[in-house]
């Protein structure tokens, strides 16, 4: 195998599910994204597991995403979250997966194609309560809605709507998501007074899942704090601190590490350059450690020195460029590290990095959605039952 790999620790993804479940009341449906390839960890391992754990719902971003799921053996209902275009109409209906719609255009398109193939579709209205993304507005749901139930092909299996600043606790963030439910809660009334059965009501994402117990409705869409990350202010600390609504103390793990090894070691003398662009000088007589992995599979170059990797035990950060395929590590002086040393370059502090994709992710001004999925598809993915 590749000297750099990545570890992923199911065990982990066990504990994050059952951490979300003890939030949530009986009978609330949970529905876990697998979109991106499951945020990096892969998307069929992390989907058996999900099930296993008792997941009633998977959620997809791209209809070729729920293809894999089912050809992989996955049964239960497939979410897509992202608007399918009509070509895609076919994949969906043979592949029993349940699209987002909230236009009558596509809903008036599906349904005449699934009543030419015999079938009634279940599909998800999505209300754009704030998000600013897809969804219709809160007043045109009702006659969507109206739509769904009265087409032959097509059946309302569900209402849901996206948060935009569920993670913030900034008053204003805050009054703003409050706002976002109310409104969603008005629409399910409307549509509920007009006679129709609105299916799943589904809003919460991982921050509303613990921030705002009154979104869980029917179901919650829980991503990132299955993959062990905590969403924007919603820390460890606040939500065990006493601040926060939580009815059990949360420990998430993350589910990734990502490790290399140390292919060679030179002795730099000082004065000589590191990498493209000559931006890193010794400055004095000094051992640099090879690593072969880079932004080809995914250390971005923006991370620079800010990614400190650990060895032994002990941090030492990337000097000079991330090159492609290597990065080369500052070892100091009077190294004790050796040729084969193993690298870990993030991960779980349980076992044993001092960096986390979360770490990385706040230096390099980014969320650590970005760094996970980022990790390419060459890095191997190693599944462990810890
Ligand atoms: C990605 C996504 C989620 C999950 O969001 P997290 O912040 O990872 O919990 C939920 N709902 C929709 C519509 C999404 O696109």
């Amino acid at each position: 195998m590749r000297a750099t790999f990545a570890n992923i620790y199911m065990g982990n993804l066990r504990n994050n599910i059952e951490q979300v479940r003890n939030q949530l009341n009986p009978g609330v449906k949970l529905c876990i994204p697998v979109k991106a390839d499951a945020y990096g960890h892969g998307a069929v391992p992390v989907a058996h597991m999900a099930v296993e754990c008792g997941a009633d719902y998977l959620a997809v971003a791209a209809v070729s995403e729920g293809v894999e799921l089912r050809k992989a053996g996955i049964t239960i209902p497939i979410l897509v979250l992202s608007l399918p275009q009509p070509s895609e109409f076919i994949e969906i209906i043979e592949n029993h997966l349940a699209p987002s719609l909230c236009d009558s255009e596509l809903i008036r398109m599906l349904n005449v194609t699934a009543t030419a193939m015999g079938r009634k579709i279940p599909v998800h209205l999505k209300v754009d309560t704030g998000m600013g993304r897809i969804g219709c507005s809160p007043d045109e749901a009702a006659d969507l809605a109206q739509l769904i139930a009265n087409s032959q092909g097509v059946s309302l299996d569900g209402v849901f709507t996206h948060f935009a600043v569920s993670d913030s606790l900034l008053p204003a963030d805050v009054a703003y998501t409050k706002k976002q439910i109310e409104t969603f809660t008005q629409v399910v009334d409307t549509i509920r007074q007009l006679g129709i059965e609105p299916g799943l009501c589904h809003a919460a994402n991982s921050s509303a899942v613990f921030e705002y117990p009154e979104s869980h409705f029917d179901m919650v869409r829980p991503g990132l704090v299955i993959y062990g990350y905590y969403p924007g202010d919603i820390t460890e600390s606040y939500l065990n601190g006493g601040s926060s609504k939580v009815k059990a103390p949360v420990h998430l793990k993350p589910l990734m590490d990502v490790r290399s090894s140390i292919v060679a070691i030179k002795q730099v003398k000082k004065g000589e350059s590191i990498s493209y662009g000559r931006q890193w000088v010794a400055q004095e007589d000094c051992q640099v450690g090879v690593i072969p992995a880079g932004y080809g599979d995914g250390l971005l170059r923006r991370y620079g020195e800010n990614l400190e990797v650990t060895i032994n035990g002990k941090p030492y950060p990337v000097c000079g460029r991330i090159c492609m395929d290597q990065c080369m590590i500052y070892l100091g002086v009077d190294s004790k590290v050796s040729r084969w040393d193993e690298v870990i370059i993030f991960g779980p502090a349980e076992h044993g990095a001092l960096q986390s994709a979360q770490d990385i992710a706040s230096k390099a001004g980014t969320i650590s959605y970005e760094i996970t999925c980022g990790i390419a598809q060459r890095v191997p993915r190693v599944y462990k039952d810890e």
